[in-house]
């Protein structure tokens, strides 16, 4: 859901997508938040709520202290995250342009706020985790709060999806093994390349077939990096990852460095390439389909 984390909360906070205003602006999302008439819950992680709805913050600020704990624990870092549990008026307050329901993080960088609806549907649970996940990969990796500079965008992506669905398997949450095999129909864009070339367009629409492709690409690749390294292995990456060429990577380099110490990687951006796409020939059903060859496959 890379294209919603940027959106900023209100017109104020937006100025500050420009360097060059930053000192001008007025608040933060954190600051639009505790500016609401919210209630405040004490506890492991600051959590507002609109009134009424003090048990299900309760429930929300436990889940989420447990997920941020984990990871200060695992990666020896003090994470920052706010929880905002919202009705659909004070969620509109704070960003009327964003539909009611769905999870978002608003401001990824230094200090984020996590915003759910007061019923979190079971569909919108794993969006929450995601979006946790991005919360925490802006702090722990990317120097800048801006993921949307880097050149290869995929990654980004795939690292929220380990975080979420790695701190799910190991609370046994999930099993590992989500069935993708890379075969199938394959949606119109389906590589790492096509990621970068079209994020807006494949995670416009979580339902959608193209969403799912690479959401399960993505979470077979999670498994076999966490069955071989567990979740330490981000601290492991933030080493390994060339900081020198940030953030203007080339994908090969950056899939250079990835396998380097493990070759699935390689394996796994071929299998994402997927057989080649058939050429259906539209005029006359029983033409000669021209057969495509395993060029493309290894
Ligand atoms: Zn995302």
């Amino acid at each position: 859901m890379r294209s919603r984390h940027l959106f900023l909360i209100g017109l104020t906070t937006a100025l500050a997508v420009g360097p060059a205003v930053a000192s001008e602006v007025a608040q933060t999302a954190r600051e639009v938040v505790h500016e609401l008439p919210l209630k405040q819950l004490r506890g492991p992680l600051t959590t507002l709520y609109s009134k009424g709805y003090k048990e299900v913050a309760e429930l929300q600020q436990a889940h989420f202290a447990a997920f941020v704990g984990h990871y200060d624990a695992v990666l020896a870092q003090g994470f920052r995250l706010t929880v905002a549990v919202l009705t659909p008026e004070d969620w509109a307050a704070l960003d009327g342009s964003r539909p009611y329901g769905t999870p978002y993080v608003a401001d990824l960088g230094t200090h984020p706020v996590l915003v759910l609806p007061v019923e979190l549907d079971d569909a919108m649970v794993p969006v929450a985790m995601h979006e946790a996940g991005h919360a925490l990969v802006s702090q722990f990796l990317w120097p800048s709060p801006r993921p949307r500079e880097l050149t290869v965008k995929w990654i980004d992506e795939w690292l929220a999806v380990f975080v979420a669905r790695g701190y799910a398997l190991a609370t046994g949450e999930v099993s590992p093994g989500n069935g993708w095999t890379g075969d199938g129909p394959v949606p119109p864009f389906r590589t790492l390349a096509d990621y970068d070339a079209h994020q807006d367009a494949i995670e416009a629409d979580p339902s959608s077939a193209q969403f799912a492709w690479y959401r399960r690409a993505f979470e077979a690749q999670v498994d076999v990096v966490y069955a071989k390294h567990g979740l330490a292995w981000l601290g492991d990456l933030r080493s390994q990852l060339p900081w020198d060429a940030y953030p203007q990577w080339t994908p090969n380099a950056l899939l250079q460095v990835l396998a380097a110490p493990d070759p699935s990687w390689i394996l796994w951006a071929r299998k994402l390439e997927g057989p080649p796409t058939p050429v259906v020939a539209e005029v006359d059903a029983t033409a000669e389909v021209e057969e495509t060859t395993d060029a493309e496959t290894p």
